[in-house]
């Protein structure tokens, strides 16, 4: 069975980290961290539309620029999160260039802009028409946890110990529609945009005697269309299970009060990327820079109950060791 989102590592673990997070059948992605983004293609760019950043240094944060690159000059919003500071990293990058000929495009390009503190979230927008200048001031929402809220997952947050706040992430789906392709073939329905309306309703618990229109698309255009009961197309065609959990932890201290909180956000996770960036041999210099170790990670892993992880953000110290780093998370998760 196929998620709903397929999450992949941008870059490779040596490189900058960033996790590109597709939504199955639709033509949108989610982002945490904005490494380097040159693997990525602009159509792949510009299904973006919430990007969670970790933290401004520059490893996690140089791909802005790639990004405001892409969508300008689009009809779209992107919405941005980060730790506190976050309005004066964002604002001085868009302070880096010079937008005098912005006012002349015919679509509108906004950011949206949320800064995380521990209780308490503050969101602004800049509008690329009005030279990214900030709207009024950030408007102030309490913060328990949560960042995103969707009828089909959450996005959750939590800010840890970087020697700066710095985010770790989660991605819960609330329930996974599966489609059967053979209750498809039986009813002789093609797969289309239709099938991302039909898991909305089934998400949003739209009432099961409702009527549902199944349609078949061609050149954008709606060319013929067929009645269904919302429940009764369910039980041909679609199979529910729990939703997955995707967890992003990097950049933080291997403390105890960091692991405590680490392993709360990240607990049973179906899926934790965390970083490794040196050896347990030299964790010295890893406490030095508020980095984990391999052993660290695969400790967290096991602590948070997770059932699978991939490492990421090596040191370049170790390029051509990478087995030495995957051994030793992997004895730390498998152990006592
Ligand atoms: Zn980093
Ligand atoms: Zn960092």
């Amino acid at each position: 069975m196929r998620p709903s989102f397929q999450p992949r590592l941008i870059n490779d673990p040596f490189s900058d980290p960033g996790l590109f997070i597709p939504f199955l059948f639709e033509k949108r992605a989610l982002m945490f961290d904005l490494g380097d983004l040159k693997p990525l293609s602009s159509r792949d760019i510009l299904k973006v539309s919430h990007v969670f950043v970790t933290h401004t240094h520059m490893d996690h944060f140089v791909g802005f620029d790639t990004l405001i690159r892409v969508f300008l000059g689009r009809e779209k919003q992107v919405h941005l999160y980060g730790p506190p500071g976050f309005f004066s990293h964002v604002e001085g990058k868009l302070a880096g260039y010079t937008w005098n000929l912005v006012h002349e495009y015919p679509t509108n390009f906004d950011l949206n802009v949320t800064e995380v503190h521990e209780k308490r979230t503050l969101s602004a927008t800049y509008l690329c028409r009005d030279r990214f200048r900030p709207q009024k001031a950030p408007a102030e929402t309490p913060f328990t946890g949560v960042l995103l809220k969707e009828p089909s997952f959450t996005v959750e947050g939590l800010l840890l110990d970087h020697r700066i706040p710095c985010l770790a992430l989660s991605l819960v789906e609330n329930f996974y529609v599966n489609i059967i392709k053979e209750g498809l073939k039986k009813l002789r329905l093609p797969v289309g945009p239709w099938i991302n309306r039909f898991k909305k309703a089934l998400h949003e618990k739209k009432d099961l005697k409702s009527d549902f229109y199944v349609t078949w698309e061609g050149g954008g255009v709606t060319i013929k269309e067929k009645r269904f009961v919302l429940g009764d197309l369910a039980d041909n065609i679609a199979r529910i299970s729990p939703g997955k959990k995707i967890t992003y932890i990097t950049d933080i201290l291997g403390s105890t009060e960091n692991f405590e909180k680490a392993a709360k956000i990240a607990e049973k996770s179906d899926h934790l990327f965390i970083e490794a960036s040196f050896l347990n041999v030299d964790k010295d210099i890893a406490g030095r820079k508020y980095h984990l170790t391999a052993k660290e990670a695969g400790k967290l892993a096991k602590k948070a109950g997770v059932k699978n992880f991939t490492l990421f953000h090596y040191s370049p110290r170790y390029t051509k060791r990478e087995e030495e780093l995957k051994k030793e998370a992997l004895a730390a998760f498998q152990g006592g």
